[in-house]
């Protein structure tokens, strides 16, 4: 069967049921720009957690780190990000639209949006001038004495910034890495297709530190881990590929990167990048700060500068993914149903407890009580508004995995049903045994159910 989502599907749910919002909305809206609701902010939670757990909590040779976005500027001036962290951009005199010299067979023409921009009589675009993505901004009250500063493009200079310091106290030898998440700041040019790509977004770094020798080694073991990482949590194998970058695409910092890619309604995109940045960045900061940051072995005196393997995720992006991959239609007793097929630990709630008659005062406090219960446990919520056929399909937009209903029966033999988000199986059991019952199920092991 072949896969029914479409993007406007997915930023159509993602709105109705309260996942992401259009930014700034009352003021018309800014591009490239979205706000997260509750639901969002969930499962973007458990998308941060799942990461770091599996990049700190799971392995002993990996720290975290929480840089500031407003670093010394010197910082990227030296990284090479001042003069080199750009587009190249052409502008068409024609329509007046701006696009990426080398994503035109991407871009649509402004006058024939069938045509790529300068396929048309029409178009008049200029030659390309490099544009520098760093937002900009100053620190210090007066113009005249601040100083210039930027918001940083990435999380992973923060990371180099603070080798020596990390790598002292954490007490570990090469290789071993230091991981940070947090928010990342472009001036995209390019339409964004809803949070694929947007001004503001988190990322998932984590810099690998490695004998030069192994460098080559550890790229192809992260790009292997990070693979499996997609796959543990559901992102079904016919939908991810990688991809190794061409020597004329690759960063200025890279010597070899290949992508993760994802199959997103909009095509094979980029998921995540692992690159082999070599020593680039530890020696330019040497170089231009004056402390040497190098592996120094205490006990035999060896030093050396380590080359660096970095996978690099976007949060948003992940979610993106998850979103879609899980994201289906079906017709159920000639009642069509959608449904967020998501893995259990990334679905922004776990268990939902419904009393059939909100009213009756048996059964929602029979509810009431497991919910209290449940909610000490993980992620719950209790829904009393609206018939139960319409409770079921809300929970399933969202992607709840199981679904606990209160209803006469509970009030005679202490039982409620539990119902499958993904078979729509129910079945019975005591009330007692409802929480280590979710609890057991939300630990085996999931694969989607969703067709390749
Ligand atoms: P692209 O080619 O899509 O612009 P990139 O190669 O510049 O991405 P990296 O610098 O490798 O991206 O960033 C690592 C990850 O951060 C990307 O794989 C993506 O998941 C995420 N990312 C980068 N830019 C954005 C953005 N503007 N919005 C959302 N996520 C982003």
């Amino acid at each position: 069967m072949p896969d029914v989502v479409t993007m406007d599907k997915i930023v159509s749910l993602a709105r109705r049921r309260g996942f992401v919002f259009p930014s700034s909305e009352i003021y018309g809206g800014l591009g490239s720009s979205y706000d997260y609701g509750h639901y969002g902010v969930l499962m973007k939670e458990n998308v941060k957690a799942r990461w770091l757990e599996a990049m700190v909590r799971e392995r002993d040779d990996i720290v975290a780190l929480d840089s500031s976005i407003i670093l010394h500027p010197s910082v990227w001036r030296a990284s090479g990000h001042v003069a080199g962290f750009t587009d190249p951009l052409v502008d068409c005199r024609h329509c007046k639209l701006r696009f990426r010299a080398d994503q035109l067979e991407e871009a649509q023409c402004g006058a024939r949006p069938s045509k790529h921009p300068g396929e048309t009589e029409l178009c008049d675009l200029t030659e390309p001038r490099q544009f520098n993505l760093m937002f900009q901004t100053r620190i210090g009250a007066l113009e005249e004495t601040g100083l210039d500063a930027y918001l940083r493009p990435e999380t992973a200079q923060g990371i180099f910034v603070n080798f020596k310091n990390v790598a002292q106290i954490a007490r570990r030898k090469p290789p071993f890495g230091i991981a940070q998440l947090g928010k990342a700041f472009r001036n995209e040019i390019t339409p964004g297709n809803f949070i694929f790509r947007t001004l503001e977004f988190e990322m998932m770094e984590m810099e690998y530190f490695v004998p030069p020798e192994s460098a080559e080694h550890w790229h192809r073991y992260w790009i292997d881990e990070r693979l499996a990482w997609y796959r543990r949590f559901g992102i079904r194998e016919s939908h991810l590929r990688v991809r190794a970058h061409e020597s004329d695409e690759l960063s200025h910092y890279s010597s070899a990167t290949s992508d993760i890619e994802y199959l997103f309604p909009i095509g094979w995109s980029e998921l995540e990048g692992i690159a082999n940045r070599g020593d680039y960045d530890l020696t330019a900061h040497s170089e231009a700060s004056g402390t040497r940051l190098e592996w120094v072995d205490s006990a035999t005196g060896e030093r050396y500068v380590p080359y660096v393997v970095e996978p690099a995720a976007g949060v948003n992006r992940s979610l993106l993914a998850f979103l879609v991959d899980s994201y289906d239609e079906e017709v159920v007793a000639e009642r069509p149903r959608t449904v967020l097929r998501l893995h259990p630990e990334i679905a922004p709630v776990k268990a939902a407890i419904l009393p059939l008659v909100p009213r009756d005062a048996e059964m929602s406090t029979r509810a009431r009580n497991l919910y209290e219960e449940l909610r000490r446990a993980m992620v719950a919520e209790y829904d009393d508004s609206g018939q139960i056929g319409r409770r079921y399909r809300r929970q399933d937009e969202i992607g709840t995995p199981f679904a606990l209903t209160v209803d006469e029966q509970t009030v005679e033999d202490e039982t409620v049903t539990i119902r499958d988000r993904d078979s729509l199986a129910q079945e019975r059991i005591p009330i007692a045994g409802a929480r280590s019952f979710v609890l057991d199920r939300l630990a085996q092991e999931w694969k989607t159910s969703k067709a390749d």
